[in-house]
C-alpha cells in the first residue's frame, strides 16, 4: 500500500511539476520564524507615524501640486531604489563614478528605507536564502512578515558590514548609512518651502508610504503572484502589474534567474521603465556597462521546456503526499 501511494506522489509530482508557466496565488508550504524573530512596534513610532501623518492633511487645503509632487515623488524615489539600491548597490549590475554612486545613494535615502549598505545586504542575504529558514522574508513565514514584519524586527535593525564588503571601502556611503535621517530630512524640509504643510503631508510623508509599499511589495508579493518562466530554487515570479507600479521589478523570476542583469524585463513586451532610464543615462555617459543576460541564458531552464521545477518541487511533493493523505509525520519527517 505504500509503494502504491509513493508511485502515486511520483506520478503526480512529475506531471504537475512539469506544467507550465502557471499561476499559483500562495505557497501552500510554510516556515517557521526564529524565536527572535518578533514585530518590535515600540522602536519603530516613527515608521508607524510616517503611515499616520498624512491624514493631517484633511486639516489642510491639498492643492494639484500636492497631489503631483506625491506621484512624483514616488515614481522618482521607485527609480532610486529599484535602479540604485537594487540593481547596483546589491547587484552591481552595471557601472558608475564615485559622484554617481553617493548621487544615487542619497536618492535612495530620500525614500527612508535607510542606507544603502543597509539595504544591499539584507537583500543580498534574501537571495543567497532566498524562500529557506535563513531567508530574512520569505512570504513562507507569513505575508504580512515578509511584507513589513522583518522591517520592524529589532533582529534586522543592523547593517551587516560583511556582505557588502565591496561598498563598504567608501566612507561617503558609510557616512550615509549611519545618518540615513538626512536624505528623507532634506526632502522634507524641500517639500514643505515648496508647498507649506499640504505639500508635507502629502507630497512627502503619503509618497513615502506609497513608495515603502511598492517596495515591500517585491519581498512579498513577487514570491506569490503571478507566473514563473524559468526554473529556481526558490518560488519568485513574474508580474506585469508588479512590474507597472515598479518600475520593473515585477519580472522577479527573472531577476532570481539571473541576478547581476540592469534589465529585469528580458523581453520587449515586459516593460521595464527603470532600464529604459538606465540605457537613457548610459547615452549621456552617466552609468556604463549595463550587464544583460547572455541569449543562450535567457533561453535554457525554461519551466514551459519541461525542466523540473526546484523552487516549486517541494510544495508540489507536499501538496501530493497531503492529497494521499499521509500522516503528519510523512509529511514533515
Ligand atoms: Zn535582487
Ligand atoms: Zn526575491
Amino acid at each position: 500500500m505504500a509503494a502504491r501511494r509513493n508511485s502515486w506522489a511520483i506520478w503526480l509530482v512529475v506531471h504537475v511539476a512539469h506544467s507550465p508557466e502557471e499561476d499559483r496565488p500562495v505557497p501552500t508550504t510554510s516556515l517557521p520564524k526564529a524565536a527572535d524573530e518578533r514585530v518590535d512596534w515600540i522602536h519603530n513610532i516613527p515608521f508607524v507615524a510616517v503611515h499616520l501623518l498624512p491624514l493631517l492633511a484633511v486639516f489642510t487645503d491639498v492643492t494639484t501640486f500636492d497631489v503631483l509632487l506625491c506621484i512624483s515623488l514616488y515614481f522618482i524615489r521607485m527609480f532610486f531604489i529599484t535602479a540604485g539600491y537594487h540593481r547596483y548597490f546589491s547587484h552591481r549590475a552595471y557601472k558608475v563614478g564615485r559622484v554617481m554612486q553617493v548621487i544615487l545613494a542619497f536618492g535612495g535615502g530620500t525614500a527612508a528605507q535607510k542606507g544603502a549598505l543597509w539595504w544591499a545586504a539584507h537583500h543580498r542575504h534574501h537571495h543567497k536564502y532566498s524562500d529557506t529558514e535563513q531567508d530574512r522574508h520569505s512570504p513562507k513565514k507569513g505575508l504580512f512578515w515578509s511584507h513589513v514584519g522583518w522591517i520592524v524586527c529589532r533582529k534586522y535593525r543592523p547593517t551587516d558590514y560583511s556582505a557588502i564588503k565591496d561598498l563598504a571601502s567608501y566612507p561617503e556611503l558609510r557616512w550615509l548609512n549611519k545618518h540615513h535621517w538626512v536624505p528623507p530630512a532634506c526632502l522634507a524640509v524641500g517639500c514643505f518651502l515648496a508647498g507649506g504643510w499640504s505639500a508635507l503631508l502629502i507630497g512627502f510623508f503619503l509618497s513615502t508610504v506609497l513608495t515603502y509599499h511598492g517596495t515591500f511589495l517585491i519581498n512579498s508579493m513577487t514570491h506569490l503572484f503571478g507566473r514563473r518562466r524559468y526554473v529556481t530554487t526558490d518560488t519568485s515570479r513574474n508580474s506585469l502589474i508588479l512590474a507597472l507600479l515598479t518600475l520593473g521589478e515585477g519580472w522577479h523570476n527573472n531577476h532570481h534567474y539571473y541576478q547581476s542583469s540592469a534589465n529585469q524585463g528580458f523581453f520587449w513586451w515586459e516593460i521595464d521603465v527603470s532600464y529604459y532610464v538606465l540605457k537613457l543615462l548610459s547615452l549621456f555617459g552617466l552609468v556604463r556597462d549595463l550587464r544583460n543576460p547572455p541569449q543562450h541564458v535567457l533561453k535554457a531552464n525554461r519551466v514551459a521546456d519541461s525542466h523540473w521545477d526546484v523552487g516549486m518541487l517541494g510544495e508540489k511533493l507536499s501538496d501530493s503526499i497531503a492529497t494521499l493523505g499521509e500522516s503528519p509525520e510523512r509529511q514533515h519527517p
